[in-house]
């Protein structure tokens, strides 16, 4: 399509596009920066050697593959919250079900949402549905997600184009204006698709604005352990929420940081207060559940509970999660560095400022379609790339192409 087209495409479809137009590019040199998963330095998918070494525990116990409970697999529930609350810090009353990875835990979150929270007229969309706001952009898929629950969708201010930069005045101001009882949907850490997190300090005034809008925080934890390469570092917004009294909801995903994008691992957490209340928002999970999935898949949470539950496994998959920081990391500065190498004069300091898997570049639908059609180079077409598929051999050669369309 024409660079006109590209700006019409909403960035779901538009990655679809992408992995379309990538897999018809005859050129030995095309990238796709466009899908959000790991990739090594030989731009391979990744499986983790621990993840590896679970599955062949998990194997030669030869178990049996009978359902799970609606409500998931036991052991993976409770490491995952450890996981993400911190071990002895799981708050009292909180309910928790296995979900299909994070999408399935942003989708039952909305699906509680709007059957229980719908007309409460401060909170809802005009019409009745619980309003959830995101922060603008977002994850492609999220306003789907919850329109498709039955929420009606609005959006707070986050990123500022101008500085490349998070708007935290326009974040708060949005926030405090926001009606009363509306799900406020927050990234945890490695915001997609920007790269821009809070620092700790704005996460506290976030906080405070939050409890003083009345709202109720939705935490979606995709990359936990891709910002700083420490899962317990990236869960410090969540744990700063709940230390300042927050009922915290949290959709949390295994896609990435256990590398089992097609397992399809996740959980969703609520908290409630009490253990009656608890039981009570698990049981009503379960209900949603059952006409959905029936069931959630039973490999995947296998592993991260062998995994987890293993101490020696659990600190080598902790260096494996800090491992694809890390390398992520260095291919920022890699390429800060290989554009300077190319002869571009523009700041490109965003690059390494941003966080996670994702660089938002500010580069435009147009210099996207440039870069697919003249350097066989794949972005979705809001100018975010995928620092994942970034390797030291395609560096040089990415430079020289973002170079090439943006002097
Ligand atoms: N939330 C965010 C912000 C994401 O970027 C993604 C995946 O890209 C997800 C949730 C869900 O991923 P999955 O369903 O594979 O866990």
């Amino acid at each position: 399509p024409s660079p006109l087209a590209y700006e019409r495409l909403s960035a779901a479809t538009w990655l679809l596009v992408v992995c379309f137009a990538f897999g018809r590019d005859p050129s030995p040199r095309k990238i796709n920066l466009g899908v959000g998963a790991y990739r090594d330095d030989d731009g391979a998918p990744y499986v983790l050697p621990s993840v590896r070494e679970a599955e062949a525990r998990v194997t030669a116990r030869a178990l049996n593959m009978e359902y799970l409970p609606v409500a998931g697999h036991a052991g993976f529930l409770s490491k995952a919250m450890d996981l993400a609350y911190g071990e002895g810090a799981v708050p009292e009353g909180l309910a928790s079900v296995q979900t299909l990875s994070g999408t399935g835990a942003c989708r039952l979150a909305g699906d509680l949402l709007a059957r229980f929270a719908g007309g409460d007229k401060a909170a809802d969309g005009a019409d009745g549905r619980p309003l959830v706001l995101l922060p603008n952009p977002s994850w492609a898929n999220h306003a789907a997600i919850f329109r498709d629950a039955g929420c009606a969708v609005g959006t707070y201010t986050y990123y500022e184009p101008s500085t490349k930069s998070l708007n935290l005045e326009g974040m708060l101001r949005d926030l405090r204006d926001a009606p009363r009882g509306a799900t406020v949907l927050l990234h945890a850490c490695a915001h997609n698709p920007t790269g821009v997190d809070p620092d700790a300090e704005a996460w506290g005034e976030i906080s405070a604005a939050v409890a003083d809008a009345g709202l109720h925080p939705l935490f979606d934890m995709a990359y936990q352990g891709f910002t700083s390469g420490d899962p317990a570092v990236d869960a410090a917004a969540v744990r700063r929420f709940v230390a300042d009294g927050h009922a915290v909801v949290l959709a949390q995903s295994f896609s990435k940081n256990f590398g089992l994008y097609g397992h399809r691992v996740g959980a969703l957490s609520v908290m409630t207060g009490d253990a009656a209340a608890a039981a009570a928002v698990s049981s009503q999970l379960c209900i949603l559940g059952r006409p959905s999935y029936s069931n959630p898949p039973l490999h995947g949470v296998r592993l991260v509970d062998e995994v987890l539950g293993d101490a020696a496994l659990a600190a080598q998959w902790r260096e494996e999660v800090a491992g694809m920081a890390t390398r992520i990391a260095g291919m920022r500065t890699a390429l800060v560095a290989a554009l300077a190498d190319a002869g571009s004069t523009a700041d490109w300091r965003h690059v390494t400022d941003q966080n996670g898997m994702f660089c938002y570049s500010g580069m435009s639908a147009d210099t996207v379609a440039r870069l697919a059609a003249e350097w066989s180079v794949y972005l979705t077409s809001n100018g975010r790339i995928s620092m994942a598929g970034v390797t030291s051999k395609n560096v040089g050669y990415l430079a020289e192409a973002m170079h090439a369309v943006t002097k």
